[in-house]
């Protein structure tokens, strides 16, 4: 078992490189946020509980994310290697996702940092369109469809989410630097921390990435 880690603020491109690294790495690419929306869609316990803290752009408690992390990665094979995005989120995340690579025998290989200054963060993340139906990303000027309002890959329609709202597009900023951001010493104090510019163009962060994860 293997785990890497995209971690970085929202609106970093965490998802569209992780989209664009699975098809040439052989990782499976795990989003809590992806799991956390179809939980909401599907109104399961798990959404219901999960609801009200996306909205604000809040983090949803670590129990909630733990229990779907655990459950997602009791699916896998002892072979499986697993890149996440948007997880962990916490300092206790952390330390789980630690204690469940130990039970396994392995440990998290390497943590992609992806970094952005503030106004690409907010731009990137206002301009956001999702397709509803396969989750593939776009954005109104850097990644257009084809068709205005319609996925590429699918068909299916396009829509803006609810968080990726400018008013609470400025506290998941925030919830970001106060919780998350100090998940960056942790990973460097295991010197598996890579820092990444995440402004360059999305194929030259695919590049380093898949080359780093070559050599190791
Ligand atoms: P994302 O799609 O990664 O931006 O996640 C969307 C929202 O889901 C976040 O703003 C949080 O409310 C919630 N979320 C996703 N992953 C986590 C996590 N690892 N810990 C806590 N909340 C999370």
């Amino acid at each position: 078992m293997d785990a890497i880690i995209l971690l970085g603020a929202p609106g970093a491109g965490k998802g569209t490189i992780a989209d664009l690294v699975k098809e040439k790495s052989g990782y499976l690419h795990v989003s809590t946020g992806d799991m956390l929306r179809a939980a909401v869609k599907a109104q399961t316990a798990v959404g219901l509980k999960a609801k009200s803290f996306m909205e604000a752009g809040e983090l949803v408690p670590d129990e909630v994310i733990i229990g779907i992390v655990r459950e997602r990665m009791a699916q896998g094979g002892q072979d499986e290697k697993y890149m996440f995005d948007g997880f962990p989120r916490t300092l206790e995340q952390a330390r789980l996702l630690d204690a469940v690579m130990e039970e396994a025998g392995s440990r998290v290989s390497r943590v992609f940092l992806l970094e952005a200054s503030k106004e690409l963060l907010v731009s990137r993340i206002s301009g956001r369109r999702i397709c509803r139906n396969c989750g593939a990303v776009y954005h109104v000027q850097n990644i257009p469809p084809q068709v205005e309002g319609v996925c590429d890959s699918c068909g299916g329609e396009l829509y803006q989410r609810k968080d990726d709202s400018e008013e609470t597009v400025l506290n998941r900023l925030e919830v970001y630097k106060k919780q998350t951001a100090a998940l960056i010493d942790y990973y460097d104090a295991k010197s598996i921390l890579l820092r990444l510019d995440a402004s360059q163009p999305k194929e030259v962060t695919q590049a380093r990435i898949l080359e780093v994860l070559s050599r190791s």
